[in-house]
């Protein structure tokens, strides 16, 4: 007996044979769950789920809400592990050709790359919503956060140390160097107030 075929693999093939069109659920479902109950004898469960999936594969780009379209162009590639250029140029023009920790652009004189959120040695993948422009300075921060991250929270406990002790000197130095970290929003996410 040969292998019938999944609930998402029917609702891909409905979505590739329609490239760069924006389906919501309204205008597949109904084809995809009959053919769905041809193939296996019963109605399949969560249909929607079946596109969420693939759109988490990278396979179906999102639109908006419960909209979905298939753009062969943005098609995850599993054996690449760069972004495509097309996939680059998609990222730009969602983030608006700005770098999204600062916000400045290459008319402020710096350089903008495209970066894994999650980066690539731990997991992350080639997919759009998995890019993000960055400028030079932020890309090699972030690149290096672990280490500004543990020195950030070292300052900090030393701050909170010498606050209890009473012992200016450390506190003054730990305070500028915190206020350094907070001037170029490096580690912004971990709070720290005098
Ligand atoms: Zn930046």
């Amino acid at each position: 007996m040969s292998k019938k075929p999944s609930l998402a693999s029917l609702v891909f093939a409905y979505f590739e044979q329609r490239p760069f069109v924006e389906l919501a659920h309204d205008d597949w479902v109904d084809e995809v769950m009959r053919q769905y109950e041809d193939l296996h004898g019963r109605v399949p469960r969560d249909p929607w789920r079946a596109a969420r999936k693939l759109h988490e594969e990278g396979k179906l780009q999102k639109v908006r809400k419960g909209v979905y379209k298939y753009d062969p162009r943005l098609v995850y590639d599993p054996t690449l592990e760069e972004f495509t250029e097309q996939q680059k140029n998609y990222i730009f023009v969602r983030d608006q050709h700005r770098c999204v920790v600062c916000g400045k652009s290459r008319a402020d004189g710096i350089e903008l790359h495209i970066d894994h959120i999650v980066p690539r040695d731990k997991g992350g993948r080639a997919i759009i919503d998995n890019g993000q422009v960055l400028c030079a300075q932020h890309n090699f921060l972030k690149k290096n956060l672990d280490a500004t991250e543990s020195g950030k929270r070292l300052f900090i406990r030393l701050y909170e140390a010498a606050k209890g002790k009473d012992n200016q000197d450390v506190l003054t130095f730990c305070r500028e160097v915190l206020e350094v970290f907070a001037k170029h929003d490096v580690n912004g996410h971990i709070d720290w107030t005098p």
